[in-house]
């Protein structure tokens, strides 16, 4: 089975490559304003752990809403930052260059509390993957952490704390604005890591 994971550069999906060493890594430019510094930062993780790095463009901005598209929320919008239809989108764009490199396994960086909006439920996850996998190619999507939270799949994977750095979850700038739900989400995860480190986190890699 040859696996790949959508890899956006974020703390969740980057422990996640950490964790589970895809053959193979997508990174989406759809046109969200982090898209440079996603592409950096997946990039990197990549780099470290030799994983073979596909990048993506395809430009919906205009079709965006909220934070990420620089654009007013739509009157749907559950959280600021939601941009409709978005994770079935970024699934099914992976999933067209993934099955050219004989993938069949997509792994999605869905944690718990991606669950406040519908696309980052178990049971979207688990709607997707009936969707492909009824399709030729039979690719099936999994979110193997989508029952931890970041601090948890931070521990788990054993991402070392440097690489941690590496991540970009702002989700309004390539600079991080330390304002937004992706930079208080990364700036409380690292303090959380922080207040409880112990030596074998510390020293923690999948190597
Ligand atoms: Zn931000």
């Amino acid at each position: 089975m040859k696996t790949a994971l959508l890899l956006s550069g974020g703390m969740d999906s980057l422990c996640i490559a950490w964790w589970k060493r895809p053959e193979v890594a997508i990174t989406i430019d759809y046109g969200q304003l982090p898209a440079s510094a996603e592409v950096v930062a997946a990039g990197a993780v990549c780099k470290a752990l030799d994983i073979e790095h596909h990048v993506i463009r395809v430009d919906c901005r205009a079709l965006g809403s909220g934070d990420m598209a620089g654009a007013v929320a739509n009157p749907n919008a559950p959280a600021s930052d939601w941009w409709p239809y978005r994770n079935q989108l970024l699934a099914t764009l992976a999933a067209m260059k993934a099955i050219s490199l004989g993938v069949n396994r997509l792994l999605l960086g869905t944690v718990r509390s991606d669950g406040s909006h519908k696309d980052g439920t178990p049971e979207f996850v688990e709607a997707l993957s009936t969707l492909l996998s009824m399709q030729e190619g039979a690719m099936s999507v999994e979110s193997p952490a989508i029952h931890l939270s970041t601090v948890e799949l931070t521990r788990i994977s054993g991402v070392p704390f440097g690489q941690l750095a590496w991540a970009h979850s702002c989700h309004k700038a390539n600079v991080a604005c330390g304002d937004c739900r992706g930079c208080n989400k990364y700036i409380q995860t690292l303090q959380e890591l922080e207040d409880d480190l112990d030596g074998s986190w510390q020293s923690g890699s999948a190597n």
